[in-house]
């Protein structure tokens, strides 16, 4: 077997250039964006994605991205957690052989490396066609709970919740895995009060780019985290941004001009550096 195709996420592509940088790359056929002729070593990149690998040194490279996506899978992430403004977000999905064929012509991706346009495109389709749970701390909440718990206590109480309720919907595979935020021995103290704790878990870091369910469990909070901007946007009649820079903090004194800084625990998280830099 000389010849390879393989549709590989633009983090993959990424990765596959900046290890073929030390060939030169030479004007690609119409349709891609990139392309490696060298002996036995000969690569094409499509823009859909799509990369083609021929000769048996670039067929040795393609086996590292041969997907090794096992199914049934699930996956869990969260997001919202870096924003000043806007809730937590955590989402559970599964996915089987059956699922996977209803989704695999969206190119999941991790949701940071997709535009929010895209998310926002693909979601509404995710959400109807793949078992998931989802869970959103909104602000107020959020401010309770965070007297108490630091955010990484309150991410595992949140992870937790979402596999057991995905846990009601659908038989839970062998493979589960959580997007790793703190390491296993420290999340499962966190959950110490928590009653009952899902516990077949495979932590990994980096699993949205390893994990579709992971991937797509991205997605759905990420979905969710801009939903809720938009709603809060709505609700006050003004633009409240994602992030927790420059903007954040413009945005989060035109806020207390016009509804006063009591009404602030109701729509950032209060413990951010943000809110000290408000006085
Ligand atoms: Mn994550």
């Amino acid at each position: 077997m000389s010849v390879v195709s393989l549709t590989l996420t633009k983090q993959q592509i990424d990765v596959l250039k900046e290890s073929l940088n030390k060939y030169n790359d030479i004007i690609p056929p119409q349709y891609a964006n990139f392309k490696i002729a060298e002996p036995h070593l000969n690569i094409t990149v499509y823009n859909s994605n799509k990369v083609v690998f021929q000769g048996h040194k670039a067929v040795e490279i393609a086996q590292k991205y041969m997907s090794k996506q096992i199914f049934p899978q699930a996956g869990s992430d969260e997001t919202g957690n870096g924003s000043y403004f806007g809730p937590l977000c955590v989402a559970a999905v599964y996915i089987d052989d059956e699922i996977y064929e209803k989704i695999k012509h969206l190119k999941i991706d991790d949701s940071k490396a997709t535009t929010d346009a895209y998310i926002n495109e693909i979601a509404p389709y995710l959400r109807e066609v793949v078992p998931h749970s989802l869970v959103v701390l909104d602000n107020t909440k959020y401010n309770q709970i965070q007297k108490s718990l630091n955010q990484n206590a309150m991410k595992a109480m949140l992870h937790n919740q979402v596999f057991l309720k995905l846990s009601e919907h659908v038989k839970m595979p062998a493979l589960t895995v959580i997007d790793q935020f703190t390491p296993k021995q420290t999340y499962f103290n966190y959950l110490d009060a928590n009653k009952p704790i899902y516990h077949d878990l495979k932590f990994e870091t980096k699993a949205e780019s390893k994990y579709l369910a992971v991937a797509a469990a991205s997605i759905i909070a990420r979905y969710a985290f801009n939903q809720a901007l938009l709603q809060l946007s709505d609700h006050y009649g003004m633009s409240i941004p994602s992030g927790a820079g420059k903007t954040a903090d413009e945005a989060a004194r035109a806020f207390i001009n016009r509804f006063g800084e009591d009404e602030l625990k109701h729509v950032v998280k209060l413990h951010f550096a943000n809110t000290k830099r408000l006085k």
